[in-house]
């Protein structure tokens, strides 16, 4: 043990005690910020390498995320003929969207909707359960700026180099690293613009468009906005945008409880805290050695002793660095861990911790995502391939013809949301057995006669005159059901009125 803590007191004079003429600046935690004077500037956070369970985990996420989002673009998902084979696209020109084998319409967006609501009780329900899950291993924020920081890493090196880096005079090296880290950091960003973009049409064609210039300008605006802001977000802001311009870290607060799990300080056992020495027992005294580690490979460069923290993103590398410094003094793991506050209650009193993940809340969330679920389902296991949309003309109430009969114009739109043409048979209840129909550029036809014939994923849209002997009108309005049958035998309908003089 006693070379282990020779090591340690080594890396902490190398990481954390400020080399000559270096600064104590980057290893202050958030409270000794606290204590400065009303404004002060932004402190640099060095986060320091570390390995762990969690960073597994982390780099795990990271990869699993940015493989997909720069490969789902180029999944393909067979439509059948004329229709766009890439498995996720929003087509704008189109007006639709694709994933897998769902395609939403406009008129469709509440699917969109309740994919929303999901995603937030999806959310709430992990944030209740596990704390700041998703800022710590799955916001774009935190991948992008993980991976900017490995790039870093490989070209500034570890904390301690980086710190005498930026101190260091300007010479040929420092500005050739500086060149390679920006350089590399640009690349990622465009990266990033790049496949945003692959989004939005046909992946193998936007691409060659963009390199061959000839995208449109907002192909290339946008490019050029993704790039801008990847650099900045991740390169330059970091900490600062969950610190100061994101939301959720205020919102989050109201979804925790006791039972919730957080990165935490296991006080109970690691104080009183203070450097040991050779030899020194742990008999009278907390687990905590002030090594600082914890401090060193926060993003955020807080100090999670100090409890409970906005700017803690719950990324647990603080875990993970504590964990390595048990194992070399000798000590329990988990000095910090993952744990809540009911539980680091029952450690410290010498009771059995229990994870409790069924509470009133999570069990409001679970029962939401059941129901918006469920609704998305059974709306998308039973949503008609076909849509009808029947528009009266306003323009004039009713036309009296000369032989006396009265006639109203509709406007037929029928939406054939098949990859196939369709033929569909128009038909219309309520009308007088005397009423005359017909579609406009065409000879009157009798009803259950009158095909509409309509693209594959297209709308269709056609005028129909419908003609009753003013004698038959029983009344000044007539309700009427609009309906259309497909070729596969599908019926959609819709009601509007026919409009004639008052008798
Ligand atoms: S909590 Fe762990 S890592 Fe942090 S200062 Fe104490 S012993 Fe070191
Ligand atoms: S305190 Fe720990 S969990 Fe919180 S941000 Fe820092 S390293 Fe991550």
């Amino acid at each position: 043990m006693a070379h282990a803590l020779d090591e340690l007191a080594r890396e902490a004079r190398a990481e954390v005690e400020p080399a000559p003429g270096v600064s104590r600046e980057p290893v202050a935690s958030r409270q000794e910020q606290k204590e400065s004077p009303l404004y002060q500037g932004r402190v640099w956070v060095y986060p320091k390498a570390v390995r762990g369970t969690f960073r597994r985990v982390k780099w795990a996420a990271l990869a699993a995320l940015l493989a997909i989002y720069w490969l789902l673009p180029w999944v393909r998902w067979d439509r059948g003929p004329g229709a766009p084979d890439q498995a996720v696209m929003i087509d704008m020109a189109g007006r639709r969207g694709y994933w897998f084998g769902i395609e939403i319409w406009p008129q469709e967006v509440y699917f969109l909707t309740g994919l929303l609501i999901m995603a937030a009780f999806g959310l709430f329900l992990a944030t209740a359960l596990f704390g700041r899950l998703w800022c710590g291993f799955a916001c774009p924020q935190t991948v992008w700026t993980d991976l900017y920081m490995w790039v870093e890493r490989r070209i500034e090196g570890d904390r301690a180099a980086r710190i005498r880096l930026d101190k260091s005079r300007w010479n040929a090296a420092k500005v050739r690293k500086k060149l390679a880290k920006h350089g590399a950091w640009l690349a990622i960003a465009l990266a990033t613009g790049g496949a945003w973009i692959l989004y939005f049409g046909n992946a193998p064609d936007v691409l060659v468009n963009v390199v061959t210039g000839q995208a449109s300008l907002t192909a290339y605006f946008f490019i050029g906005l993704f790039t801008t802001t990847t650099y900045v977000l991740a390169g330059v802001a970091r900490e600062q945008v969950c610190t100061y311009m994101c939301p959720w870290p205020r919102i989050q607060g109201a979804l925790f409880d006791q039972d919730t799990l957080a990165v935490t300080y296991e006080r109970w056992r690691g104080e009183p805290r203070g450097p040991v020495r050779k030899g020194q027992s742990f008999e009278e005294r907390g687990d905590c050695i002030d090594c600082k580690q914890c401090v060193a490979v926060c993003p955020t460069g807080i100090d999670i002793r100090d409890g409970l923290q906005l700017e803690c993103i719950g990324c647990a590398l603080c875990v993970d660095a504590c964990n390595q410094v048990m194992d070399r003094i000798g000590r329990p793991r988990n000095l910090i861990a993952y744990d809540s506050a009911r539980n680091v209650q029952a450690r410290a009193q010498g009771e059995t911790p229990r994870v409790r993940p069924l509470r009133a809340r999570t069990a409001i969330y679970v029962a939401a995502l059941a129901i918006v679920g469920g609704l998305m389902t059974y709306g998308l296991m039973t949503r008609s391939q076909t849509d009808l949309t029947i528009q009266r003309d306003r323009s004039a109430l009713f036309i009296t013809l000369a032989d006396g009969s009265v006639r109203n114009t509709y406007t037929v739109k029928v939406h054939n949301k098949t990859f196939d043409p369709q033929l569909y048979t128009l038909d219309i209840e309520g009308l007088p057995a005397a009423a005359e129909t017909w579609v406009v550029g065409r000879s009157p036809e009798p009803l259950g006669d009158i095909r509409l014939a309509a693209e594959a994923d297209a709308v269709a849209e056609y005028t129909l005159l419908v003609a009753v002997p003013r004698q038959e009108l029983a009344s000044a309005s007539l309700d009427l059901e609009f309906a259309v049958t497909s070729e596969f035998g599908e019926t959609v309908t819709h009601d509007t009125v026919f409009r004639g003089p008052e008798r």
